[in-house]
């Protein structure tokens, strides 16, 4: 089984959706269920609500699981733990008040020493700390372990001294709730970000104890920590400052879910096509072929990657997307001429659709009259299908003609000063012709 394990603590981040993504993608190519699970068991930093932001944006995505766990439901389970690893003498109590570990941190800064924990200190505070901590007993040795994607790591016997597992509140750690969970769903593979490899070391000593003290045998675990997603201005780590790392960000400002999802599995990865549907990438995505190295992103790509997805979209699918009746779908495919998004498309199709300003363009009382002429010979003539025909027309009507015709025409029929052929979208525009020649109370007639 493989788990994806979000903390509901904040809004999702494109790191976090990559994640739920590759591990998704991971588990239906080896055809073993994925677990969602909720990581609730920081009390003070989880956020109502962004459990079911999660859901909703997974769905949206495309990625389903399972399985549900909230974390915090496996409370009980996780103390239960502990007291066996205490009862076998894999983890003992320690007193240690912070006061005396600051102490001992400063004595190893004087001494020019790593600051290790010393298992001999557990009881020097016994007196004045009733409540204990629970430490695991750390290792003597050096460990190494396996990642798929940046290769072997290995840490230093002195990096890995006795840690705690459940504080002296009784809650247990993260790492100790984190590696209980992944030990009890006996999960296969641990895809995650990169800035939780420190904390492997760790989740792989609970598991191996835990699995002497209920003497049960370890599911092998396959690890693979994905590179962090650098920001494009700095090439610093992105973080929840840069609006574009925000999976909601990106959703509202139309941004396909197929788009994002496609960019997310090109991230550090050589694909074997350029534009491709989740399903295309079940078909050949190999989690070992993710570059270690970290991925910049680049909203620029993002966007050529939208555009295209959107270009492929069946009109009816395009209508529904942009919440627009299908007649006016070819309208939208002409706008995709110079929009990347839906946000943007949504915006051409309301500048035209919407009461026209005249006095937006306003360049002068010429401009402005030129406008109001054009606008009542086009009122007063009949519908023409023809945009020779209608031109012709409308030029004589209202005695207008090159620039003077041309501009208050295109600001009329689509409330902007410059874009697509109107010749193009002319033919496309004729259904609606009386919806789209209005004007804003202030200039109508
Ligand atoms: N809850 C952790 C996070 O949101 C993930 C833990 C894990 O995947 O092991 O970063």
């Amino acid at each position: 089984m493989l788990r994806f394990a979000p903390s509901p603590t904040g809004s999702m981040h494109i790191g976090n959706l990559r994640v739920a993504l590759l591990n998704f993608i991971v588990a239906q190519r080896l055809k073993l269920p994925l677990m969602l699970r909720i990581e609730d068991t920081d009390t003070q930093r989880n956020i109502a609500g962004k459990d079911e932001e999660i859901f909703k944006i997974l769905k949206q995505m495309g990625v389903s699981w399972d399985q549900l766990v909230y974390q915090s439901a496996n409370f009980a389970t996780h103390l239960d733990y502990a007291k066996k690893l205490l009862d076998e003498g894999e983890a003992f109590y320690c007193h240690c008040t912070p006061e005396f570990l600051e102490a001992r941190k400063q004595e190893a800064i004087q001494a020019k020493k790593p600051f290790r924990y010393e298992d001999g200190w557990a009881l020097a505070e016994k007196e004045s700390n009733p409540n204990p901590v629970v430490r695991l007993k750390g290792s003597a040795q050096d460990m190494e372990f396996n990642d798929l994607v940046k290769g072997t790591i290995r840490f230093k016997a002195a990096e890995l001294d006795s840690f705690v597992i459940v504080r002296a509140n009784q809650v247990p750690t993260y790492n100790f709730a984190c590696a209980a969970d992944d030990f009890t769903y006996q999960i296969s593979h641990i895809i995650r970000g990169e800035d939780h490899i420190s904390n492997t070391p760790k989740q792989i000593l609970i598991k191996q104890a835990l699995s002497r003290v209920l003497n049960t045998p370890q599911t092998p675990t396959i690890y693979a920590h994905l590179p962090i997603i650098l920001n494009e201005d700095d090439g610093k780590k992105m973080s929840k400052r840069h609006e574009a790392s925000s999976v909601q960000w990106l959703l509202k400002e139309g941004f396909l879910p197929a788009s994002i999802a496609n960019y997310l599995a090109t991230m550090g990865y050589k694909a074997p096509k350029e534009i491709f549907s989740l399903s295309e990438a079940l078909e050949w995505f190999e989690l070992e072929k993710v570059s270690p190295s970290s991925a910049h992103f680049s909203l620029a790509y993002l966007r050529h990657l939208n555009h295209e997805h959107l270009k492929n979209l069946e009109p009816a699918s395009l209508a529904k997307l942009l919440g627009i009746e299908p007649a006016k779908a070819p309208l939208a495919r002409l706008f995709l001429e110079e929009c990347s998004t839906l946000a943007e498309l949504q915006e051409k199709l309301n500048a035209m659709f919407a009461p026209k300003d005249i006095a937006k363009d306003y360049e002068g009382q010429n401009f402005y009259d030129k406008c109001t002429t054009l606008y009542h010979a086009l009122k007063a003539m009949p519908a023409v299908a023809d945009f020779n025909a209608f031109k012709q027309e409308a030029m004589q009507r209202s005695q207008l003609k090159g620039k003077d015709f041309f501009k208050p025409l295109r600001i009329l029929l689509t409330g902007q000063a410059h874009g697509v052929e109107l010749a193009l979208l002319y033919p496309h525009i004729v259904p609606f012709l009386e919806q789209i020649l209005t004007l804003e109370s202030a200039h109508g007639c």
